[in-house]
Formats: C-alpha cells, structure tokens, sequence
C-alpha cells in the first residue's frame, strides 16, 4: 500500500555533514520525495512534535536537542517519503531508537551515539506509523509545500487572504 511518512534529519545529522548520506541511503527505497524543506525548529514546533513523550524523564534534553541547542545547529531537514509501506522500509534503514541496539549497517547504528546523558542522538527521525505519518506531515508542512494532495484540505481566509489549509 502507498503510503507517505516524515523524515527529519536532526541536528547532529546536520552538524556531522550527514545530509548527503542519508540521502542516499533513503534512495535505496526506491521511495518519492513529495516535500523537502530546512526548518528552524522551536519549541513549540518540538513540543507539539513529541508531545507523547512529554511525561519521560529525558523530554526537556530531548526538545532542546530536536532545536538544535546541544549542536549549536538550529537546523532540521525535514522530507515526505511517499511510496509502498514508505515507513517500514524507511524505519528499517534508519535502525532501532537506541543507536547501540540499532543494527550496525543502519542509519542510527553508522552515526548515532548516546550522551552522558542517556539521549540518544540519533541523527534521523521517521514516523512510526501511517497515522502518526499523517500527524506529522501536517504539523511540519503546509498543503502548498506537499506536491501531491496526501490528505483532504480546506480553504480558509484571514485578513481577505485566503489560503490552503488541512482539513
Ligand atoms: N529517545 C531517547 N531515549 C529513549 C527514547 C527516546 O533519547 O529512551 C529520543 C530519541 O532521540 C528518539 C526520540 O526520543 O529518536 C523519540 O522517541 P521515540 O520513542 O518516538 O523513538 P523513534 O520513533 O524516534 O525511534
Ligand atoms: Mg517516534
């Protein structure tokens, strides 16, 4: 089944020059790039991003790290993947959440690490499923920046300027 999923390359994927590889690596999927952007993060893009991880321990290193505060990077580069089961193929290059587990050939295994801290820098962000796809593509892209209509939107009109919106 098609299907469109979230990339991000975080921070530390941005600071190690890593952008280049990464993207090659996702073009061994053989998937569609519907939307790519650099975006500066703040917090309450990151917030509202990882929210199901607001009760953790880690959540505050976690928001200050997707800003790129610990990189001094205030940089993410955030992709729509589109194609057959886009987010398995894509969650299977990046490798598992923790970088010492993940698979050693895979994306997080290659480069990721953890800190001192107990974060795990994992240089790559990938939905974890088709409705948190769909959540995350409207959170960090507009209807105009996704060159195909993914999901159902709207138009709405402030200040006599109207505008595609999602529904
Ligand atoms: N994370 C962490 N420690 C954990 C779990 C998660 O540092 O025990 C960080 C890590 O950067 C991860 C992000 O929080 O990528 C989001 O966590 P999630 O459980 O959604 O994992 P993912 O979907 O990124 O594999
Ligand atoms: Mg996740």
């Amino acid at each position: 089944m098609n299907e469109a999923t979230l990339i991000l390359i975080k921070p530390d994927g941005l600071k190690k020059s890593l952008t280049g590889n990464i993207l090659t690596r996702l073009s061994e999927t053989k998937l569609e790039i519907m939307a790519a952007k650099i975006v500066k993060v703040d917090k309450g893009l990151a917030t509202e991003h990882y929210k199901h991880l607001k009760d953790k321990p880690f959540f505050n290193e976690l928001i200050d790290y997707i800003c790129g505060e610990k990189h001094n990077r205030k940089k993410v580069m955030a992709l729509v993947y589109w194609g057959e089961n886009a987010t398995t193929k894509c969650r299977q290059l990046a490798g598992a959440t923790n970088p010492e587990e993940a698979e050693p050939t895979s994306i997080r295994g290659s480069y990721g690490r953890i800190t001192t801290s107990g974060l795990y820098e994992n240089v790559i962000h990938v939905s974890s499923n088709k409705d948190e796809a769909e959540r995350e593509i409207k959170l960090w892209f507009t209807p105009a920046e996704v060159i195909v209509d993914l999901y159902p939107v709207k138009e709405s009109t402030v200040n006599s300027c109207t505008h595609v919106v999602w529904a």
